[in-house]
């Protein structure tokens, strides 16, 4: 297993607060890293929202979370810190007066370390019947990274949350047919999301049911042909004919072993002070994974934090320099010159 290069700031997740992250480390002539359990970097704005807008980002009256994403990479690389992909951190050491990351494919070794982790390494929740398990990839997709792949196909969308009636609402005008199975009628969506999806269904468009839950999957050999949905109320059984299943059940989060390492805790959140300490010295936290009083998981947040928490490291680390960054419009790394 390889051991890297020292470096000077490890940053635990590429999400929006990563990558903001490591930008501010160059900024501050620190040299960081990133390491990421999912195979791209963007954190929940690619796994789980790529083709969406956001409209609370400063700067951007709006913005397609996949453009957004783009930004912060071509950002972040400006200071030509790496990014370590698909593997998860696992271990952390003390030795030799610094800190040493343990991945599957790696050791890492750094004198501060940021954990960015968002909801932690997350993946799509599974169904829970048996007889899915083998069309996964197959048929049934519990990630959508990109609507038009379902241009053309007859879908059928299970869940009740947003994402179950977003990608409803977006495929009414490409897939041929649009079902969404719920097994109650309570739906966790945004009201205005649902009614869209209401009227879509008014309109033929959509058809809703309420009450119902994956019982089988249909096939001709190796092709999924259908899926048998049964009433959670009436027990009685129909098929609908589709050729893509999407599940969409929300996901499954863990810290990990990140929650074995002596950190303050709530639930799975990291308790930080308004230094972004995380009581663990060196240890720094920011973005999704940090708990405080008043403290909002949203992307503009943890922008914020990332500054704070990367300031704090760099004085850390080094004491002669400061915690207050200056102002990059005036900045000779930018090659601009004090006003
Ligand atoms: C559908 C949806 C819509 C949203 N819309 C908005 C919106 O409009 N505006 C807004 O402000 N926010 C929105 N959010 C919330 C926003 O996406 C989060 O606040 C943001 O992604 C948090 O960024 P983060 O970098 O802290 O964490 P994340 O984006 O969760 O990234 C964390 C990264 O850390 C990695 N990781 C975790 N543990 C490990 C480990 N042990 N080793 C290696 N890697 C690890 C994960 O793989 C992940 O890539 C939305 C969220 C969802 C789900």
């Amino acid at each position: 297993m390889p051991t890297h290069d020292l470096v000077d700031i490890t940053i635990i997740g590429g999400g929006p607060t990563g990558l903001f992250a490591r930008f501010y480390a160059g900024m501050r002539g620190a040299s960081a890293q990133i390491i990421d359990a999912l195979p791209q970097l963007g954190g929940q704005l690619t796994a789980l929202y790529p083709e969406k807008y956001i409209f609370d980002v400063a700067g951007y009256p709006k913005v397609l979370a996949k453009d957004l994403v783009k930004a912060l990479v071509e950002q972040s690389h400006q200071f030509g810190g790496k990014e370590f992909l698909n593997q998860e951190v696992t271990g952390l050491e003390e030795r030799d007066g610094h800190f040493m990351l343990r991945t599957s494919e790696g050791n890492y070794p750094t004198r501060s370390i940021v954990i960015a982790a968002g909801i932690g390494a997350f993946s799509p929740r599974r169904l829970p019947q048996a007889c899915a398990e083998p069309w996964y990839g197959r048929g049934i997709h519990d990630v959508v990274l990109n609507p038009d792949e379902f241009r053309g196909h007859c879908v059928v969308i299970l869940g009740g949350g947003d994402s179950a009636f977003d990608w409803a609402h977006q495929l009414a005008g490409k897939a041929t047919h649009v079902t969404l199975a719920h097994r109650s009628d309570r739906f966790r969506a945004h009201d205005a999301t649902v009614a869209e999806v209401h009227r879509l269904a008014a309109e033929g468009r959509v058809e809703v049911l309420t009450f119902h839950e994956l019982h089988d999957i249909l096939s001709t050999g190796d092709r999924l042909t259908g899926v048998v949905l049964r009433g959670t109320k009436t027990k009685a059984t129909r098929e609908v004919p589709c050729d893509a299943v999407l599940p969409m059940l929300g996901y499954v989060s863990d810290l990990g072993e990140l929650s074995t390492w002596g950190l303050s805790l709530e639930k799975d959140e990291i308790v930080v002070n308004s230094m972004m300490e995380t009581g663990r010295p060196g240890i720094y936290a920011a973005g999704d994974v940090t708990t405080y009083p008043g403290k909002l998981k949203l992307i503009a947040a943890g922008f914020g934090e990332a500054a704070t928490a990367v300031n704090q490291a760099v004085h850390w680390i080094y004491p002669d320099k400061k915690v207050a960054p200056g102002h990059s419009s005036n900045m000779a790394i930018f090659g601009q010159k004090d006003d």
